[in-house]
């Protein structure tokens, strides 16, 4: 019997609403799975904790964390209660640069029974994998003063250390797929580090003569997002352009409450962490509707990096079964609560059993 042992923690606004109903998913998977089981620990890091405490987590939370297999996160931040750079540097990033979780990965595919703002978006199935430790992202730079003139200066990070674990994690994960990787570029217009990243692309690929390649400036790639999506399997792509396409994909699987992303550590060293791309929602706390899709679709993605995929896979079909017969929250045109759609899902995987 395999048990994975998972830290929980639901943070802030409807993360308390949608993990609960993941982990309720993941207990019903491991009753369809006999060899599988899960055991939980929870964390109260949150915006309240701060209120309390001082601080996002004790000084000791990184400690704590380690040796768990995985981290199942919900969302991080409450403006009202806490500025946003606190919360975020003191908990969800402090935990991505501790554990060295250095690529993003978020898929976005159609989902049946959810509607997508494109008309035939059939073939939309790609994964973006965003490096996540240094490019555009960098705290290098500054504020000078030329004359009457102020300058701010924002330096670019690319180590070829990084760029070269990201494009290796992307052709990974396209010879499971595809067999294709798209680089996000831009060297027509920056001048220094994307003919750097082009080069390191281009050298990798190298090792990978069985996956097809192709290389876009960001501008036409985002475009062919929405024109040509059947163009794209794995994307490549720096911090920030990794950034702006895994939200131009959310937004064509049709909400970002169903949008599901992964922070992976690549070493093994410690744990990788999983929270959804949606935020804390906090205007739908405590309405009972908050789409709990999206953390379960984070769910299967853990499952997945720990070696589960076979399961992962069936859960996700289960979940398209009951978005397509129109079980799904009101972000998405639904008339049903986050305990209907979850109950009927966890319905489903009983039946199965
Ligand atoms: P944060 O600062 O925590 O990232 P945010 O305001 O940037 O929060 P979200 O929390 O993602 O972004 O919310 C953006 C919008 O999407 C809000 O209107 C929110 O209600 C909606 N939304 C986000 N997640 C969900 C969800 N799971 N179900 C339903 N609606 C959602
Ligand atoms: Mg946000």
């Amino acid at each position: 019997m395999k048990k994975f042992q998972i830290a929980a923690i639901p943070g802030d606004g409807i993360g308390k609403e949608v993990v609960p109903a993941a982990i309720d998913i993941l207990e019903a998977v491991s009753d369809l799975h006999g060899g599988l089981s899960f055991e939980f620990t929870d964390f109260p890091y949150s915006c309240e904790y701060y209120l309390e405490h001082g601080v996002m987590m004790p000084d000791d939370g990184v400690e704590r964390l380690k040796d768990f297999d995985s981290i199942f996160l919900g969302a991080v931040g409450n403006i009202k209660l806490v500025p946003d750079h606190v919360s975020l540097w003191g908990l969800l990033i402090k935990l991505r640069r501790e554990f060295e979780q250095v690529i993003n990965i978020r898929p976005a595919k159609i989902i049946r029974g959810i509607k997508s703002p494109l008309v035939n978006p059939k073939d939309f199935d790609l994964i973006v994998v965003r490096e996540n430790s240094e490019g555009e992202y960098s705290e290098v730079g500054g504020r000078i003063f030329r004359g009457e003139d102020e300058i701010s200066i924002q330096n670019n990070i690319f180590s070829r250390k990084g760029t070269e674990r990201a494009m290796r994690y992307a052709f990974d994960l396209a010879s499971k797929r595809k067999k294709h990787v798209t680089s996000a570029t831009k060297s027509n217009g920056i001048v220094h580090t994307m003919p750097f990243w082009d080069e390191v692309f281009e050298d990798v690929a190298k090792e990978y003569p069985d996956i097809q390649t192709d290389s876009q400036h960001i501008d036409a790639l985002a475009a062919f997002f929405v024109t040509r999506p059947e163009k794209f399997d794995v994307i490549v792509g720096s911090n920030l352009f990794g950034d702006i396409l895994t939200d131009i994909g959310a937004a064509i699987m049709g909400s970002v409450g169903i949008a599901p992303a992964a922070n992976i550590n690549v070493n093994g060293k410690y744990p990788s962490m999983f929270e959804p791309v949606h935020g804390s929602a906090p205007d739908i706390i405590g309405k009972g509707i908050a789409n709990p899709i999206g953390q379960i679709w984070t769910a299967k993605m853990m499952l997945d990096h720990m070696g589960e995929e076979e399961i992962g896979t069936v859960l996700l079909d289960v979940v398209e079964s009951v978005t397509n017969d129109g079980i799904i929250t009101p972000d998405i045109g639904g008339k049903y609560t986050t305990q209907e759609v979850t109950a009927e899902i966890i319905n489903r995987l009983k039946a199965k059993a």
